[in-house]
Order: C-alpha cells, then structure tokens, then sequence
C-alpha cells in the first residue's frame, strides 16, 4: 500500500481521483461499497490481492485512505470509526510513563480521552497554550512521545505555528501530532510545514454533509504506519465500507464547498463587527484577530467557523442560538448546513467555569458553522435572532 494510485493533478483533481479507480470487473467509474467482512482466498493463506478480513483491509476503506494521504500530501491514511477512535491509536503505540504535550484548548472529547482513559493508563500529559512556542519547548520531557495540537482551535480559534513548533519538537526528536479537523487539508497541509501525523475527525468538513462519523490518521513515516496499521487491526476500530464510501463521496466537493465557507463565514464575521449587542467577534479572517498575520501565512483560507460574545452573557447567548431558523441549535460542525451552538451551555459545559474564564471563554459567547446557504440568508437570519436576543437582555434589565 505504499504507492498511492492516481496521485497526480493539484488538489481538486486529486480530490476527486486520488486513490480511486473505475471497477476492473465491469468498469464501473464509482469505487463499489465492498459490503463484505471476508474474501476468498486462492490457497491456504494466500488471500487475493491482500485482502483478507475486513476489520484488517477492505477496498472501499483502502480507496479513501489513498484519497486522504494524497490530499495530505502524505504517503500513508489509515482510516478509523471516528476521530477519536484515530487518536485512540495514535495513544495506543505509548507506554506507562510516557508523556504527551497537548494543546490547552483541545476538542473536549479528545481531553476526556486524554484524561478519564489513558492518565488511567499512566500516560502524563502536559496542557500549554500552543501558540506559544517556547511554553511547548519548555514543556518537552525526555519522555514526550508527542506534541499534540489542534489550529485553529474550538471555540476560540487561536491558530499555532505549525513550522515552529515542529522546529522545537523535532530538536528533541518528538513527533508533532496536528488535528487539522478545522481547516481541512484545502486550507492546511500540516505534513508540508513539518508536522509528522495529522488526525482528522472525517465527521466535519470531510465528510461535510453531516451524515457519518469517521477519523483518520495520515503520515509520511512507513515505520510509524506499521506500528499504527497494527493497532487499527488489533483494537479494531474500523469504519465500515459504507461510512468509507459517504467520506469519499464528501471529499470530491472539499475544494468547492471550503470556497463557500470561507466567503459566507468571512461576510457574517465582518458583518457582526458592526452589530452593537456583539462584544467580540472571532475569525481569523478578520484584521482584528491576534492571530491574523500567522493564519494569513499558514492557511489558504480562514476557514467557516465564527465564535461571536454576546453583551448579555449566557441569557442572551442561549436566546439567540434558540432563536436562530436556518442556524439548526446543534453540536458538531463542517457540514453543508449552518450550525449555532453555545459552548458555555453545551460543548463545554463540562469544564468549569472558573476554567472556562480563565481560558478567555465567555459565556455569552456563541459558535456558529457557517454552512453554505446564501449568506444573506443567514445574515437575516442572524439578524432576527439578534432582535430577540436583545429582547432578552432588556427584559433581564427591567426584572
Ligand atoms: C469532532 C472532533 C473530534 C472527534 O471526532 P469524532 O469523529 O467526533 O470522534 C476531534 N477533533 C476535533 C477538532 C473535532 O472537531
């Protein structure tokens, strides 16, 4: 599996061909969904063409690895059940005593896996600010197995400097983990900027229809992705041929709908900046953002998230997200479809609020997906949600 079929053409060609091939059977120019868990073998242990079971490899699963891995500009994609089951992997090659260094502000589910199942293990982890190069040099340890980053991250999307902080790792010989969920290999291409694993939750922008949970890993080290490739199959956190089919299907669009992401999510930022009830607007496409100059330089585009602060704190937050008709109130991001969540009260009710605070996470703030509606559509919307956020507000000041 080390030469990546259709590996040619710039990205929105490989998007669409990488690792994909019509039918040698009947020509079919779709990869067929392989709904098979066996196949027949030619001798005792001679399994045709190397596939053999399919938790272990299935042609479909093998069709979106190649994909991933061309689009990464990787030489290997190992594909998994969902994002965390690829960053289950990923913690499974460590040992008692080891150590990762992690970004302060990771995707929660990926710290509850960091903290409630593998500290359990004896594995140490260390949170620093990862835009923050030396906090990351400092943090490193002989026993650091890995840094571990997501940029820009959830909800605030601080951006880190991937070439710097893979400078520092790789000095001491570490491996620098990016969850490149947010961006997309479109707008990032960790890999390119010196990163060694990216980690993908395919159930965002890959998949970008919000209809299948998957995740992947894509690297260029064929000695890590034996080691990885063992643990797929051994743990066996697989994606079924079906779940391969729909993220492969999602990827041919990647380009195209990651334009209209970033244009709809640039003009609904832009346009809250002048709202007077919005105290704060988050978007590294704006000129105003701290990390602005860095997002220019490392991504192609400022991706389709938008986190915004409300002045009436969570009340008026909650009002707005509740208020919204195109934006569906719900969790998860990336899909063809816009999105509104309030994190204080929903994807980050788990941490406290003391910490939530002290990382710059307001309670009024609220997190919108920018979908790919027409954006005027979803600034009127955004407009009467506002009105009865406002409403909110006033009757909390007469009460
Ligand atoms: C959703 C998400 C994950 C976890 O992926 P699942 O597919 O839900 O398991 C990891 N990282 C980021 C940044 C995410 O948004």
């Amino acid at each position: 599996m080390s030469e990546l079929k259709n590996n040619h053409g710039r990205f929105e060609t490989r998007a669409i061909h990488a690792g994909q091939e019509s039918d040698p059977q009947n020509g079919a120019v779709m990869t067929p969904v392989y709904f098979t868990s066996t196949y027949k073998q030619d001798a005792p242990a001679k399994p045709r063409q190397g596939y053999e079971y399919s938790r272990t490899t299935n042609p479909t699963r093998t069709a979106l690895e190649q994909n991933l891995a061309s689009l990464e500009s990787g030489a290997w994609g190992l594909c998994f059940s969902s994002g965390l089951a690829a960053t289950n992997a990923l913690m499974d090659r460590l040992l008692p005593g080891d150590h990762v260094v992690a970004g302060s502000d990771l995707y929660g589910g990926t710290y509850r896996l960091f903290s409630k199942v593998f500290e359990r293990y004896g594995i140490r982890f260390t949170y620093v600010d990862t835009h923050d190069v030396q906090a990351v040099e400092r943090a490193i340890e002989e026993k650091t197995r890995y840094v571990y980053l997501e940029t820009p991250t959830n909800p605030l999307l601080r951006i880190s400097d991937i070439a710097a902080v893979a400078k520092v790792a790789h000095q001491k010989n570490k491996l620098v983990v990016v969850d490149n969920t947010f961006a997309t290999p479109y707008l990032q291409r960790p890999l390119e900027l010196g990163a060694d694993i990216v980690l993908h939750s395919l159930t965002k922008y890959l998949g970008g229809h919000s209809d299948v949970v998957a995740g992947a890993l894509i690297g260029r080290d064929f000695a890590i992705q034996k080691e990885l490739t063992f643990f797929q199959n051994a743990v066996g956190g697989t994606p079924g041929p079906m779940d391969a089919f729909l993220v492969m299907r999602g990827v041919k669009t990647l380009a195209l709908r990651m334009e209209r992401h970033c244009l709809n999510a640039q003009k609904i930022a832009q346009w809250l900046t002048t709202e007077p009830l919005v105290a704060n607007v988050i978007y590294p496409g704006l000129t105003s953002h701290p990390h602005h100059a860095l997002a220019k330089r490392q991504m192609s585009g400022f991706g389709g998230m938008v986190s915004f602060e409300l002045k009436g704190g969570v009340a008026a937050a909650d009002a707005f997200a509740s208020a919204t008709q195109i934006f569906t109130l719900a969790e998860s991001l990336g899909g063809v479809e816009s999105l509104v969540e309030v994190p204080a009260s929903m994807t980050h009710a788990s941490i406290p609020a003391s910490i939530r605070h002290a990382q710059g996470l307001a309670d009024g703030l609220v997190r919108l997906s920018v979908g790919v509606e027409h954006v005027d559509d979803l600034i009127d919307d955004c407009k009467q949600a506002l009105a009865v956020a406002q409403r909110v507000g006033a009757q909390k000041q007469r009460v």
